[in-house]
């Protein structure tokens, strides 16, 4: 029982085809669940297709900071009208990146504050993209009230590991590369740690330490396929299937089973979306 809470099976340049192999991969599997999310509105469009086609297959629209300078108001109002679609389940991925820096930053800037008061307006979980912005994004998250009270009365309390109970954000930080710290800092906001492939890496010290540090209940696993392929199929395409390795490197850096962290993992995300 796996459940890869981010990833792109409607990632535009499959064909047809390669989306319906990997859709009979994943149904032969034991991933049970996957978060099909959107980065521009050709593929949130196809994000509502696959749900619609997929039993399985959960959504999140929202345009990825790398596609900012093609928003518009108009593109807004799209993805507020697919967001209020059956099985879609969350606002993303959206945020920041200034790595790559595709669009200008006062563009990502801006529609990244749009879309998180779109998820407010809709009272919806924020899937986030965060790359070289750690502090900025958490800033605007802040100020666009994603850690808010108010917010946090829309969603149950989530239990902690010592049975203590925490205000849920239901804010997701997607593939998160940070240090400990900053994890720690996101946790007690009430957001949720979303480790991916590259946990398995061997040089990784710093998401290992994430891994160790963050309590399972407040951390989801995801492939971000095709991109960023875990070991021992690095240097191949991603795919949701994949996910078992990132539990399996959870499992161990936690003590656990497999088995435990794929149910455990698994409860997290349903909880996160919903479903
Ligand atoms: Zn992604």
């Amino acid at each position: 029982m796996l459940f890869d809470a981010h990833t792109h099976l409607n990632f535009l340049k499959y064909t047809d085809k390669q989306r319906e192999d990997l859709a009979s991969e994943i149904e032969a599997s034991e991933v049970e669940y996957v978060m099909d999310a959107g980065d521009s509105l050709e593929s949130c469009l196809l994000t509502v297709k696959n749900c619609n086609k997929y039993s399985w297959c959960y959504g999140a629209v929202g345009i990825h900071p790398h596609n900012a300078k093609d928003m518009d108001e108009e593109t807004l109002l799209f993805i507020e009208n697919l967001a209020k679609k059956d099985k879609i389940k969350a606002i993303g991925e959206i945020g920041l990146d200034f790595y790559y820096d595709k669009s200008d930053r006062d563009e990502q800037r801006y529609w990244f504050r749009r879309q998180i008061q779109l998820a407010n307006k809709l009272k919806m979980p924020i899937m986030i993209h965060s790359r070289s912005a750690d502090k900025e994004t958490i800033d605007l998250l802040k100020e666009e009230g994603a850690f808010s009270d108010e917010r946090k009365s829309w969603f149950p309390k989530k239990e902690g590991p010592g049975g203590e109970m925490h205000g849920d954000a239901r804010v997701q930080i997607h593939c998160y590369s940070g240090s400990k710290e900053t994890a720690v800092q996101y946790i007690k906001l009430g957001a949720m740690i979303s480790i991916a492939g590259p946990i398995t890496f061997k040089n990784n010290r710093k998401t290992v330490e994430v891994v160790q540090e963050v309590p399972i209940e407040f951390l989801l696993a995801e492939t971000d396929a095709p991109y960023l392929t875990p070991e021992p199929h690095r240097g191949k395409t991603n795919k949701s299937t994949y996910v078992e390795h990132v539990v399996r490197r959870i499992a161990v850096l936690k003590k656990l089973t497999f088995e435990e962290a794929s149910a455990i993992t698994l409860n997290n995300a349903k909880i996160f979306f919903n479903i």
